[in-house]
């Protein structure tokens, strides 16, 4: 697996040259002669010299990052001519390849479109839902099921490992999906071990399940779902509701906090209207902003304050650069500041 633009693509190079090679020809661009994979790289007909129609493959793509003799590390996905001397990246050589000059603009939305099902825990202000606008959402009523969700409970060291207490693990009936499977969009099956987080609504129903693949940093919930609150129902079940609540990015920023005394909610992004239109309703009397922070995170925390507007006191946890809520010791997160 390999990424653009800081995005899981579901296939590997090799998947991916020959689908291109496919297309083109589907447009009439009869390129990539030969395809082969070499240890570390594939070779195949240059695209950028001699029309594409080079007799002997002298163009190629790295499938890892390779360091070479001056320390320089070249990131996997690159492609280097030996011939022309071209070095580019895969999706601006596919760009490239369809006629466009615009800095794989056009690769990049062809290699999602293609590729990618996925997201990244840490990237959710990318939206990958390239219909979005032509279909309408429809928040479903069809909850998981009581038998479904049976068969992911178990408690996997992953999850303990990641400072995740057991009750806490119970109360939000986190689990473990041993083998859950993603399909591309050309087909390709891939078996992942994940930990299954089931999102449930205000009244206990189960939306849908998010997962956290453990041998990659691979998040996944269903396509074209509504992202509620996460924790809102939980909340619910307290004896008696907090006074103030800690809003995260993530899920486990938000389990973190239940395991460390404080009560939280997770976005799953950095806010939708609808979540914010949740918070406001929370019937505490302080938020405290606890999104990552890096820019996503700040956009995040600037919007959520600029909705919520007088109707609670809004404050940022303030969280050392470069970390998230997870990263912190109990001690280190219960000495962080606040700020307005
Ligand atoms: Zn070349």
């Amino acid at each position: 697996m390999f990424t653009v633009s800081g995005m899981p693509i579901l296939a590997d190079e090799m998947e991916v040259l020959t689908e291109l090679k496919s297309q083109l020809a589907l447009n009439g661009i009869y390129m990539f002669k030969s395809i082969k994979p070499i240890t570390n790289h594939i070779q195949f007909s240059c695209p950028f010299h001699k029309d594409g129609q080079e007799s002997k493959p002298s163009c190629g793509i790295t499938t890892v990052d390779v360091k070479t003799g001056d320390g320089h590390i070249t990131k996997a996905g690159t492609v280097h001519c030996f011939t022309c001397q071209r070095v580019c990246s895969l999706e601006e050589m596919i760009s490239y390849c369809f006629g466009k000059n615009d800095f794989g603009a056009f690769g990049t939305q062809w290699l999602k479109k293609n590729f990618l099902t996925v997201q990244y825990e840490n990237r959710q202000e990318i939206d990958l839902d390239l219909d979005r606008g032509k279909k309408k959402e429809v928040r479903t009523k069809n909850y998981v099921s009581e038998e479904e969700l049976d068969s992911y409970r178990y408690v996997h060291p992953y999850i303990l490992n990641r400072k995740i207490t057991e009750d806490v693990i119970d109360f939000f009936d986190v689990g473990y999906d041993r083998d859950f499977v993603l399909k591309s969009k050309n087909g390709k099956e891939y078996h992942l071990e994940c930990i299954t987080f089931p999102v449930r609504d205000i009244t206990g129903g189960t939306l849908f399940i998010a997962r956290r693949c453990i041998t990659s940093k691979l998040f996944h919930y269903p396509h074209g779902v509504i992202k509620p609150l996460y924790g809102i129902y939980e909340l619910s079940l307290l004896e008696k509701y907090p006074d103030e609540i800690i809003v995260c990015e993530s899920i486990i920023n938000c389990l973190t906090c239940w395991s460390y005394g404080k009560y939280a909610v997770a976005l799953n992004g950095t806010s939708t209207p609808e979540q914010i239109q949740e918070l406001k309703k929370l019937p505490c009397r302080k938020i405290i902003l606890g999104l990552d922070p890096d820019a996503a995170g700040n956009r995040g925390r600037e919007k959520i304050k600029k909705y919520i507007g007088n109707s609670k006191i809004v404050t940022d946890l303030i969280i050392p650069e470069g970390k998230d809520i997870n990263d912190l010791t109990k001690e280190e997160f219960d000495n962080l500041k606040e700020g307005l």
